[in-house]
């Protein structure tokens, strides 16, 4: 993003003039946040606007909460000692929130990025009404923000990650969830406090914006696939997330790798989650019984979360357990396969394997690898442009609250005016 205007602007109609000053708001905490401690005036040089162009700027921005001015000297000046810029650690934040088939979670991102709260609770969601599980995730947001109060922050924002579809527009509705048995749930319906209903979106599409907000050297167009009860894929292209016409981008789950292969819980044959699958993988690992649910039992008691299925699985993997091996290395190839496909369709920079692909990378990377290098032959293609997420199961919760401090950064009007950062126990938003 580029500083706009300065005088004699074409378009200079007070909406114009708004948006302006709306995107130098966020050039200005763009700024900061790459590159702090910045006295004004090392913003000033960094932006190209003037020094008293800035300070306007800067004052609206900490009017807004977004920055705070300390009596720090900022590094590198000489001359008379500026104070420093730095984005708030306190004041706004994101609430993010999870449903997951076996847990829940809330976290809360501080305007740096920084989790200052994180929740997890583990809970056997399958096969419950909504409505209970939407009730349980509402109190646990409730207590999220009160202890992100107790710090000083206030919620701007609130986002709901969902194993499931969502599909395109406002509405907070939730298509279909298969794995929680939900169908064209409405959040709103079954949220008890109106003022706070979140915005739902599917957990891949979040896991893969947390990869994209979080890394280093993000690639600008990635595919992201990650592994839960079922499979999600999710399509950053040129750095924005790609949703498909209606919502239902990334189904690689469901793409086929063998055409003869086993029967899909989606009705068609030799899907790629009956081989790379969570339950595919632990069934073939003989760790079926370690498995997420107890299939069958009544709601409430009869699904009992059997300890972390993964990890044991990754444990098995590491003492050279053979059906572990075997397993993973199947679901590699499996892997390899689907994505072969999404490499020659949409020629991307980066392959990122997350969720609870990452944490079993050291076995399922190898037999990706090989099935790309022998199958992505025309084009030029690197190994290491497949790699494992460094956010594993935490991407989507992180992404969800990340949404929020995204927002506000790429338009900090969206903050109110009025209530700076250095006024712990404000009023919650
Ligand atoms: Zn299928």
């Amino acid at each position: 993003m580029t500083v706009v205007g300065g005088a004699g602007g074409a378009a200079g109609g007070p909406a114009s003039q708004q948006d302006m000053r709306r995107q130098n708001l966020a050039v200005v905490l763009g700024a900061v946040r790459a590159h702090s401690p910045l006295s004004r005036a090392d913003v000033a040089g960094q932006v190209g606007l003037t020094r008293a162009g800035v300070s306007s700027l800067v004052d609206e921005l900490i009017g807004r909460g977004a920055l705070t001015e300390t009596a720090a000297t900022a590094s590198g000046r000489v001359g008379r000692p500026g104070r420093a810029l730095a984005v708030s650690g306190d004041g706004p934040a994101g609430l993010g929130l999870e449903v997951g088939v076996t847990h829940l979670g809330a976290c809360v991102v501080d305007l740096r990025g920084e989790p200052r709260v994180w929740r997890r609770v583990e809970r056997a969601n399958a096969d419950r009404p909504a409505g209970q599980v939407l009730t349980e995730v509402a109190a646990l947001a409730a207590e999220a923000e009160a202890e992100a109060a107790g710090l000083g922050l206030r919620v701007e924002g609130r986002v709901l990650a969902v194993p499931g579809v969502v599909p395109n527009g406002p509405g907070g509705l939730v298509e279909r969830v298969p794995n929680l048995g939900w169908h064209g749930v409405r959040l709103a319906d079954h949220w008890p406090d109106q003022d706070t209903v979140p915005e739902p979106e599917n957990e891949a599409n979040l896991g893969a914006l947390a990869e994209y907000w979080s890394a280093e050297r993000a690639a600008e167009t990635f595919v992201h696939v990650s592994a839960g009860t079922g499979i999600g894929a999710a399509l950053v292209l040129d750095g924005r997330l790609f949703r498909g016409a209606r919502g239902f981008a990334g189904e690689l789950g469901h793409i086929p790798v063998h055409p003869e292969g086993p029967e899909c819980a989606c009705g068609a044959r030799g899907c790629l989650e009956q081989y790379a699958g969570e339950e595919a993988v632990l069934r073939e690992a003989g760790l079926a019984q370690h498995g997420r649910l107890a299939p069958g039992g009544p709601a409430g008691t009869g699904p009992v979360p059997a300890g972390d299925p993964v990890a044991l699985l990754a444990e098995r993997a590491a003492a050279g357990h053979g059906p572990a091996l075997a397993a993973l290395d199947r679901a590699g190839r499996a892997l390899g396969l689907a994505l072969t496909s999404a490499v020659e369709l949409i020629d991307p920079d980066a392959l990122v394997l997350g969720g609870a692909y990452a944490e079993l990378a050291d076995w399922l990377l190898p037999s990706v690898r090989a099935e790309l290098a022998a199958r992505v032959t025309v084009r030029p293609w690197a190994p290491e442009a497949l790699r494992a997420s460094a956010l594993g199961r935490r991407g989507p919760l992180l992404g969800a609250a990340l949404t929020t401090v995204r927002r506000i950064m790429a338009d900090p009007t969206l903050l109110p005016v009025g209530r700076p950062a250095a006024r712990p126990g404000s009023a919650v938003g």
